[in-house]
């Protein structure tokens, strides 16, 4: 019985607070805080109507480190689940060690006037947490998340020896907009406008963005283009899988959203630096965000599914082996459940299995922690029970 701060009322917010709400064993009391109050406000009405099930809400500006140390002295919670951006990962972690309290999220710290997203920011607290005797608990979404654990998973199980890891992520769903983003529209576009990066034995391969593709059949798909991105879940696996030789990460676009992209790329409205517009300076990937439909509204008529997994190959008792370890969510389902399309419903489910994985102490630990350090089996349990069964195909 423990209660729980989820802060960030988006598309994951809206789904983590359902998946908890859904568990009153584990997470006996929510609350749910955000920047804008009525977003909050609307997840508790949907959980009231959906679950039967009351929560708390408040607002809070997560940049403000006093401000949310003061709601978590409020508040008591076990956990501090940021489902809020990228941005706030740091000013969190602050508050966290301040008010001695364990801390989960599902995307790496990224300044905000630069696109690069690293880890050593944040692993730079393990050794604040670890004197804290308190536990950070990073990237546990799908991807980062059920993917690195998916490697973890192959690494126990599956395989003497990993060689190569390909993760491929498609969205073969139609929400039926020209253009939107699946999840933040500012962080998206910053993730798939920077240039491409992988690691092949023992160093990291630069390429120009969106410069290599290739063709995969998907389950519950079939064949869809692919493009090699860098993703942050590369960077942990690199040091927490024994032996990789190459590690690479694969997302499918359609060639409407490659088209608009390279319009708005071409026109300047994807820059992350602020311009001078009648007087007042605006930062044109912002006001974009502005025009782009909300991804927590994307949900309602979205249709097809998601499907994303690892594909692994190596050697088991001598002999060679390759696997794809998968899961594949429906958009309409998923609307259904939680009022979410799959890319909200596929990070929030992770994110509620591992704030359950540390409020029941079946992972625990002092410092901070990428999810693939943590024993596969527990999560990878609870997680098929909650919505995402996982599924290893030999190839
Ligand atoms: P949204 O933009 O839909 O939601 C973000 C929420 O955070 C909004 O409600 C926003 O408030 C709130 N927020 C922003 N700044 C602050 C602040 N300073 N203080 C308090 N609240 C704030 O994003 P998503 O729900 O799509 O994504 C949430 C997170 O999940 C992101 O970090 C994203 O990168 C991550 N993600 C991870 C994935 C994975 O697989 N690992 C996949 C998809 C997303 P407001 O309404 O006022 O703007």
């Amino acid at each position: 019985m423990s209660k729980v701060l989820i802060i960030g009322a988006g598309g994951v917010g809206g789904v983590v607070t359902h998946k908890c709400a859904d568990d009153k064993d584990t997470f006996s009391e929510i609350v749910l805080a955000s920047r804008t109050l009525s977003r909050c406000e609307r997840i508790q009405t949907q959980v009231r109507e959906l679950r039967g099930r009351e929560i708390e809400i408040a607002q809070v500006d997560a940049d403000d480190v006093a401000q949310t140390v003061a709601l978590i002295k409020r508040v008591q919670p076990a956990l501090v689940i940021n489902v809020a951006l990228p941005y706030q990962d740091l000013p969190l972690m602050d508050a966290c060690l301040e008010a001695g309290v364990d801390y989960l999220d599902t995307a790496n710290y990224e300044p905000p006037d630069e696109a690069k997203f690293e880890y050593k920011w944040q692993w730079d607290y393990h050794g604040r947490f670890e004197s804290a005797g308190i536990m950070a608990l990073l990237g546990s979404g799908f991807d980062p998340g059920v993917t690195n654990v998916f490697c973890a998973y192959a690494q126990k199980h599956l395989f003497d020896e990993i060689d190569y890891v390909d993760i491929l992520d498609c969205n073969g769903g139609d929400h039926g907009h020209p253009f939107a983003t699946n999840f933040n529209p500012e962080i998206n576009i910053r993730e798939i406008t920077q240039r491409g990066r992988y690691w092949e034995n023992g160093e990291w391969v630069e390429i120009d963005p969106m410069s290599q593709s290739r063709t995969f059949d998907f389950p519950a798909v079939g064949e869809r283009k692919a493009f090699l991105l860098y993703h942050e879940e590369l960077e942990s696996l690199v040091k927490h899988i024994d032996g990789l030789k190459r590690i690479r990460f694969w997302m499918t676009f359609g060639d409407e959203y490659l088209t608009h992209l390279r319009v708005l790329q071409n026109v300047g409205m994807t820059r992350i630096d602020p311009i001078e517009y009648e007087g007042r300076e605006i930062v044109p990937i912002q006001f974009l965000k502005a025009l782009l439909p909300d991804p927590s509204t994307l949900g309602e008529n979205y249709t097809g599914k998601t499907s994303i997994g690892c594909l692994i190959e190596g050697r088991k008792n001598g002999e060679p082996r390759k696997v794809f370890i998968y899961n594949v969510c429906d958009h309409e389902e998923s609307w259904e459940e939680v009022r979410a399309q799959a890319v909200s419903y596929t990070t929030g489910v992770p994110t509620m299995v591992g704030a359950k994985m540390l409020l029941t102490k079946q992972w625990r630990g002092s410092g901070v922690f990428n999810i693939e350090q943590l024993d596969p089996d527990p999560f990878l349990e609870e997680l098929a029970v909650r919505g995402l069964p996982w599924h290893v195909k030999e190839m």
